[in-house]
């Protein structure tokens, strides 16, 4: 059953991550959100929280839960085109509507039909952000062809990288993923944007660059994106490389390599660092929705719903149901030291 038929009396309070969400059935669509490469772009979430083929190391959504490589229709479709007609209607125009959000969206089985009925609604573009992970399955190909822009990742050069950056489904290897990537480039005639995440330490050596640079070769991509771990990633580990680093590799990758970090983040993490105490805090004060968590604190919509998951998890907050809105709420009475 998708959790969003049901996900407030189905929570016992630890709840799932699938119910981190804002309203019972309003909840497919976020933003728009300013993003330096859309513009304005509005959200659409087609899989529930952390439903992901990989487990990156960089996540900042933390752990996956729900490692799979089993396609479904997890949300009904006939809900998230009402849902995307709806946001339409509301706000103003935005560059983009990019199905993306806080797992895979290719795992859901009717994607093709999603960008159709988008597409048969709006001329605004529409964006797939993905890992590209699944593209060496025809079917899932053949579904994003209609999408104006994919920006799918990769991360490695080889099964090794791939193996420790990613952590994927046992059933997608190195060589499936990267010629999956290569299939959708000769059958895809939109634009390929290939966004590279570089760890500090590990990918960011000459050696590891030279594979990665093999493989954008064939993929081909009309440009190629180079992230690093500008905020909190699933491991403290990971490692961010420097401006001056990643603006020398992307002189390696050429002309259409670009560097995407936002380095700006840095500060605003040096002063302004928000804390799970900080959510905590709040939630002790005043009942909030993911959005009054997000907007209230200055927080990413995705960071804000990993927080609550995380004092979920430890039973420091609970959900409730009020007005067909899904609100958080502090105990008073428990301290971290006690769970
Ligand atoms: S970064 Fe993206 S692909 Fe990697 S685990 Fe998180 S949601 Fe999945």
């Amino acid at each position: 059953m998708p959790a969003y038929d049901n996900p407030v009396d189905e929570c016992s309070g630890r709840g799932t991550p699938c119910d981190v969400r804002d309203t019972v059935k309003n909840s497919f669509t976020f933003g728009p959100v300013p993003s330096r490469r859309l513009g304005r772009s509005l959200g659409v979430d087609l899989v529930p929280f952390k439903t992901c083929t990989y487990d990156c190391i960089y996540c900042q959504l933390g752990r996956t839960t729900n490692k799979t490589t089993t396609r479904s229709e997890y949300y009904p479709v006939k809900d998230i085109i009402q849902e995307v007609k709806k946001k339409l209607r509301e706000i103003s125009r935005p560059h983009y509507i990019t199905l993306s959000g806080s797992g895979e969206p290719t795992l859901h089985s009717r994607i093709g039909d999603i960008i159709r009925k988008i597409k048969d609604i709006t001329d605004i573009p529409v964006a797939v952000l993905t890992n590209g992970s699944l593209f060496w399955i025809d079917e899932v190909r053949n579904a994003v062809l209609e999408a104006d822009l994919i920006i799918p990742s990769l991360d490695a050069g080889d099964e090794g990288t791939f193996l420790y950056i990613n952590r994927p489904h046992e059933d997608i290897s190195f060589k499936k993923m990267a010629d999956g990537l290569c299939s959708l480039r000769e059958s895809y005639k939109g634009s390929i944007w290939l966004e590279v995440f570089l760890a500090g330490g590990i990918t960011d050596k000459e050696t590891e660059i030279e594979k990665i640079k093999t493989w954008t070769g064939r993929i081909n991509p009309e440009r190629i994106q180079l992230n690093t771990a500008v905020r909190t990633p699933a491991e403290d580990s990971v490692r961010l490389v420097s401006k001056k680093k990643m603006e020398e590799i992307a002189g390696f990758f050429g002309p259409h390599c670009e560097v995407i970090a936002d380095y700006s983040k840095i500060h605003d993490l040096g002063e302004f660092h928000t804390t799970q105490d900080d959510v905590l805090e709040l939630l002790k004060r005043r009942p909030c929705s993911v959005s009054d968590i997000s907007s209230g604190l200055g927080l990413h919509r995705n960071e804000a719903i990993k927080y609550v998951q995380e004092l979920l998890d430890q039973y420091l907050i609970r959900m409730e149901r009020r007005d067909n809105k899904v609100l958080y709420i502090g105990d008073v009475n428990k301290t971290k030291n006690e769970c």
